[in-house]
C-alpha cells in the first residue's frame, strides 16, 4: 500500500466528509438509550440503509431484551478486518431538547456525537474509500454495530466474540483519546455487589439478639478498601449502598455495589481471590459476593503491532498518532482478552462523552477515515 494511495484514499475521505457528517446528524436525529428497544431499533433502521447505500450485505441480530445488532459485510479475500462499534448512548429520548444538534464552525454537538455515532460515521466513510477509491480493497471488512454496549454488551457479547475470532484485527471506532490517541490500554471493570444478611432484633429491648447486617457491611467496606492498590491502578470503589429499615431495628439485609478496576487480568483475578476470602466478622451474619470482570485491554505486543502500523499510516498523512490509556472499558476489553489483536479508540476527535458538552471535531473525520482505510488496507496486505 504506497502512500500516494493513503493520500488517494484521505482525497475521496475530504471530498465526502459531507456524507460522514450527515450521517452523524442522522443517526443522532434517532436518539438511542440501550434500555429502548424501539428507540435503538430506529436509530438501527437508520443506520442499516446507509450501510446497504454502501453496497454491504447487512444481517439483523435480532434480540428480544435488546436492540437489534447490525452486522455489514463487505469484500472478499483471505484476510478479515472487523470493525466494531455500538449504536446505543447513554442518553433518554428527549436529550435533544437539552442538547440540540448543532454545528460550531468544526465542532459538532449531540447526544452521542463522540460516543459513538462519530466513529460509525469514520468507520463506513473508511469502507467506502476502501471500494470506492482504485483497485477494491482484496480482503474481507466486516462491521459489527451493537445496541448494548453502554450496559456491558450482554446481548452482544457472543455476536462480538464470533465475528472477532474470525478476523485476523478488530479495530474499534470507540472515542479517541486526548488529540486523536488510539486507545492500547484500558482498564479491566468489575462490578459487584456484596449483600448481607443478619438478625433482626429491637435495637432497645434486646439489642443482644440481634446481628447488624448494615454494621457487618460497614466493616467489609473498610476491608474492600485495604485491597486497593494505588500504584498498580487497583481501584476499588463502593458506590451505592442500601440496607436496614428503622434506625430502633438491628438490620437484617444490607447491600452495596461495588465497583473494581485493574490493569492486568492478573489482578483481577487477585481481586477475585480475595473477594472470595473474606468472612464475616461477626459469624451469625453472612454475606455473598456476585459479579465479575470485564477483563482488561493490556498494552500487548499485538496491540502495539496494530499500534504501529496506525502510526506509520498518520505519518503518511502528515500526521501525529500518539497512544492513550483510560480506566473506561469497552468491547475491545472482550476481544483483546481472548488474543485478538486489537486496537481501539479509532473513532472521533472530540470532548464530553457522557456529558452534557460532548462533541466532535468534524474537520478531523476525513483524516480520522483516510487513516483508518489506510490501516485496514496494510493489514490485508500481511
Ligand atoms: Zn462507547
Amino acid at each position: 500500500m504506497t502512500r500516494d494511495r493513503i493520500r488517494e484514499y484521505e482525497a475521496f475521505c475530504v471530498r465526502h466528509g459531507g456524507w460522514a457528517v450527515d450521517l452523524v446528524e442522522a443517526l443522532v436525529r434517532n436518539e438511542s438509550p440501550t434500555t429502548d428497544k424501539v428507540a435503538v431499533d430506529r436509530c438501527g433502521d437508520e443506520l442499516a440503509g446507509w450501510l446497504g447505500d454502501l453496497g454491504a450485505h447487512v444481517t439483523r441480530l435480532p434480540q428480544d431484551g435488546a436492540g437489534d445488532h447490525l452486522l455489514a459485510e463487505l469484500g472478499d479475500g483471505p484476510v478479515q478486518i472487523l470493525l466494531l462499534g455500538h449504536f446505543d448512548t447513554v442518553w433518554p429520548v428527549g436529550q435533544l431538547v437539552r442538547m440540540p444538534l448543532q454545528r460550531q464552525g468544526h465542532r459538532l454537538f449531540g447526544p452521542g456525537v463522540f460516543d459513538m455515532k462519530g466513529g460509525i460515521a469514520i468507520g463506513m466513510l473508511a469502507a467506502r474509500a476502501l471500494f470506492e477509491v482504485g483497485a477494491p480493497l482484496a480482503g474481507r471488512l466486516s462491521m459489527l454495530w451493537t445496541s448494548d454496549e453502554e450496559t456491558g454488551s450482554g446481548t452482544s457479547q457472543q455476536a462480538i466474540l464470533a465475528h472477532a475470532e474470525r478476523s485476523d484485527a478488530v479495530l474499534v471506532l470507540e472515542p479517541s483519546g486526548p488529540g486523536g490517541a488510539a486507545k492500547t490500554s484500558r482498564k479491566g471493570c468489575g462490578q459487584f455487589e456484596l449483600s448481607v444478611t443478619g438478625i433482626s432484633a429491637h435495637a432497645g429491648i434486646e439489642p443482644e439478639h440481634g446481628a447488624s447486617a448494615v454494621h457487618e457491611l460497614a466493616r467489609q467496606i473498610v476491608s474492600l478498601e485495604a485491597l486497593q492498590d494505588a500504584e498498580a491502578g487497583v481501584t476499588i470503589n463502593v458506590g451505592q449502598i442500601q440496607g436496614g429499615s428503622r434506625a430502633n431495628v438491628v438490620a437484617e439485609e444490607a447491600r452495596a455495589m461495588v465497583d473494581v478496576r485493574v490493569r492486568t487480568a492478573a489482578d483481577a483475578t487477585r481481586v477475585q481471590k480475595a473477594f472470595a476470602g473474606l468472612a464475616c466478622e461477626d459469624p451469625r451474619t453472612e454475606m455473598r459476593m456476585t459479579g465479575g470482570f470485564r477483563p482488561p485491554l493490556e498494552r500487548s505486543a499485538a496491540v502495539l503491532r496494530l499500534y504501529e502500523v496506525a502510526k506509520r499510516v498518520a505519518a503518511d498523512l502528515g500526521r501525529e498518532l500518539t497512544e492513550f490509556s483510560t480506566g473506561g472499558g469497552s468491547d475491545g476489553n472482550l476481544t483483546s482478552s481472548r488474543g485478538i489483536p486489537t486496537l481501539d479508540g479509532l473513532g472521533a476527535v472530540g470532548d464530553g462523552a457522557h456529558a452534557l458538552h460532548e462533541q466532535i471535531d468534524t474537520s478531523a473525520l476525513p483524516w480520522r477515515a483516510a487513516m483508518l482505510a489506510g490501516l485496514i488496507a496494510r493489514l490485508v496486505e500481511k
